[in-house]
């Protein structure tokens, strides 16, 4: 049987630092890691546009410190910088596998990465590299859930991708709740009007006034990204 046409040609995937724990507490598990950047290479193969932004919460979150006396936007920063380390990881597993990047840092770091600049980030793109977005926005006060959204926005992207740990968004909490259930389809006003934080309410507006869609699914999955990009599986559509 013929595989299943490409939903999208050009999206953004982001997927939270959580991700690349594993089943550690902390850090990057250096399989899931792996294992990760094999589901990348394998969306990249079929030659849609990919760009990527990762998070920085398996290492660190501003919100926490920030809880514990420390200036906000100081531990926000160290959260910004958390994340370009999860891209700098990322970069060396999708090329170890053969799989051009480019990372794009918000904070310039010239020696570590290129900065941010959104007619180089698409020019990679038409070249068929994979452009990883570190460094959130680079302000304090934000998330990379919102730098997901303001870049696919930037980018043109025609969805954004939400890799998370879980297969969906759901009625409540999965891991808590044995009768929450997944939904198929969301409007961005029903996730806003029901508080779902499947993202945070910045990045959902952003899509809802671009009109780009949010799909949400689990990236925990070997293959999952492909086969959800080709509309097969589990995964929500919020749009
Ligand atoms: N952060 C920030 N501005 C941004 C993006 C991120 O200040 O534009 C900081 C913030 O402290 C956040 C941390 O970086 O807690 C890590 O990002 P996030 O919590 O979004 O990561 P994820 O939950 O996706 O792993």
């Amino acid at each position: 049987m013929p595989d299943a046409p490409l939903r999208y040609k050009k999206i953004l995937l982001k997927v939270s630092g959580e991700v690349l724990m594993g089943d550690q507490g902390f850090g990057i598990d250096t399989a899931t890691l792996e294992r990760t950047a094999e589901d990348i290479a394998e969306v990249v193969k079929t030659g849609v546009e990919l760009c990527l932004v990762i998070g920085g919460g398996n290492i660190f979150r501003g919100i926490s410190l920030a809880g514990r006396g420390m200036e906000r936007a100081s531990a926000d920063y160290m959260g910004m910088l958390a994340t370009v380390m999860n891209a700098l990881a990322l970069q060396g597993a999708l090329e170890k596998i053969g799989v051009y990047t480019r990372v794009q840092s918000a904070i310039p770091m010239e020696a570590v990465c290129e900065p941010y600049i959104r007619r180089r980030a698409l020019r990679h793109l038409e070249k068929g590299r994979v452009v990883i977005f570190a460094a959130g926005i680079g302000n304090p006060f934000f998330t990379t859930d919102t730098t997901g959204a303001l870049r696919a926005a930037e980018m043109g992207c025609d969805a954004l991708f939400k890799g998370t740990s879980v297969d969906g968004v759901y009625t409540a909490d999965p891991k808590k709740d044995p009768t929450a259930e997944r939904y198929q389809t969301l409007s961005y006003q029903e996730v806003l009007a029901k508080d779902l934080r499947v993202m945070d309410a910045s990045a959902i507006s952003l899509m809802r006034d671009n009109q780009i869609p949010i799909v949400v699914f689990s990236i925990r999955e070997r293959g999952n990204f492909l086969k959800v990009l080709r509309g097969e599986g589990v995964y929500t559509t919020i749009a």
